[in-house]
């Protein structure tokens, strides 16, 4: 027996009090980029343990205000994994640069430090890795890496607000980009935030994301502003976030630790309900210590009797719904016609392409729904193996 409503893979964890502080947002007068903006970022910045935060439109605009301030150029290479959102890579080739595709660890889907550091040239600008699904990648390796070919270090952290390692959460260290997209772990509709400890890094970032003015808005209009005179100092961008969507990311915010604490809870009960069941092959923890914000719970199909195609197929059909993360992005359209990384060159990658969805994974979610998910995988694979 199927559930009678569908269950989405994702929803975000909106109440009573985030709709409440949007309202009051729009009573207010200043609904755009202002004090509820900066109380967002300050908020980021000591969670994490980062001096500098930047919120912006989304984590896609952070990462492209980052590259432009770091300046990549045609000829510059990035090294990134191919199992990541294709914005990571987009905004390189937006720049006239290439992103270099490294190979994942078929168990974690996290890019090991000694695959980016073979792929390393003298073209090598920066290494973006992706702490994939919530949990980290290997940091002291990709660190020890990154100062010994003289690399920037970016980490993309859109699946990891949470997330630590060893000890330490993710930002508290170096440049990250989270993001707040509705499926995120926390949101503000759409939204990114830019942490770092590099006081120029923050200053190009914040100037980029307005116009390339140095101020913001507020700043220009407020009583005790700088006054309305602005300059432009390069050109930049229109990618920052109004006070409206940061006023939901600051109630959303408060409920991080208890969302986070849910999913984990959520996700060791998946874990042991699919150890029963050989085709469905969930993610190995990373051997380092961590905290993981079980952002995503992905699972491989690995069955000779059913694609991964035909397994979310029949899960739609019970009402239950699913999300892919990642269809790898060397095997996207416009990155397979360059020819650079054909299908076969990141086996690992393509094994898990193929085969890979994401499961119902989210704080209102209830053990009913739960095992409304694992008896419906039961009984696609069960009905695949009668055909
Ligand atoms: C969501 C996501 C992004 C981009 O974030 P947006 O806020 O949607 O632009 C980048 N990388 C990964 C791995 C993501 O999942």
């Amino acid at each position: 027996m199927s559930r009678s409503t569908f269950l989405p893979f994702s929803v975000p964890g909106i109440d009573a009090e985030d709709i409440q502080a949007v309202v009051e947002v729009l009573k207010s007068g200043w609904i755009t980029t202002g004090p509820r903006t900066a109380a967002f970022e300050k908020a980021i910045a000591d969670y994490v343990g980062a001096p500098y935060a930047c919120a912006l439109s989304s984590g896609t605009a952070g990462w492209h205000c980052v590259a432009l301030a770091l300046g990549l150029k045609p000829g510059d290479e990035v090294i990134m994994p191919s199992m990541t959102w294709v914005s990571d890579a987009n905004v390189v080739e937006l720049l006239g640069a290439k992103p270099v595709f490294v190979d994942v660890d078929r168990a974690t889907m996290l890019a090991p430090a000694a695959a980016v550091e073979a792929a390393v040239t003298p073209r090598t600008r920066a290494i973006l890795p992706v702490h994939f699904a919530g949990a980290p990648v290997d940091m002291d390796a990709y660190r020890t890496l990154a100062e010994k070919h003289g690399l920037v270090l970016v980490e993309d952290a859109a699946h990891a607000i949470g997330t630590e390692y060893k000890g330490k959460k993710v930002g508290a260290q170096g440049t990250a980009i989270f993001s707040f997209h509705p499926i995120k772990n926390v949101t503000t509709a759409e939204g990114g935030v830019v942490v770092c400890h590099d006081e120029k890094l923050y200053e190009a970032v914040k100037r980029l994301k307005f116009h390339g003015i140095a101020k913001d808005a507020w700043d220009r209009y407020s009583k005790k502003g700088a006054g309305t005179v602005l300059e432009v100092v390069e050109p930049g961008l229109k990618y920052n976030m109004p006070d409206l969507l940061a006023a939901l990311g600051l109630t959303q915010f408060a409920k991080l630790g208890r969302y986070n604490a849910r999913r984990a809870e959520l996700a060791a009960r998946y874990d042991r309900l699919f150890a029963e069941i050989p085709e469905i092959l969930p993610l190995a923890a990373p051997a380092w210590p961590h905290a993981h914000a079980h952002h995503l719970y992905v699972v491989r199909v690995d069955s000779p009797r059913l694609t991964r195609d035909a397994f979310v197929a029949g899960l739609k059909e019970r009402n239950v719904g699913t999300g892919i993360h990642f269809k790898a992005v060397h095997l996207h359209a416009y990155y397979r016609r360059s020819g650079r990384f054909p299908p076969g060159s990141l086996p690992e990658t393509e094994w898990c392409s193929e085969r890979l969805c994401s499961l119902p994974l989210f704080p209102a979610m209830t053990e009913a729904d739960q095992d409304d998910v694992v008896a419906a995988v039961r009984e696609v694979l069960a009905q695949a193996g009668r055909n």
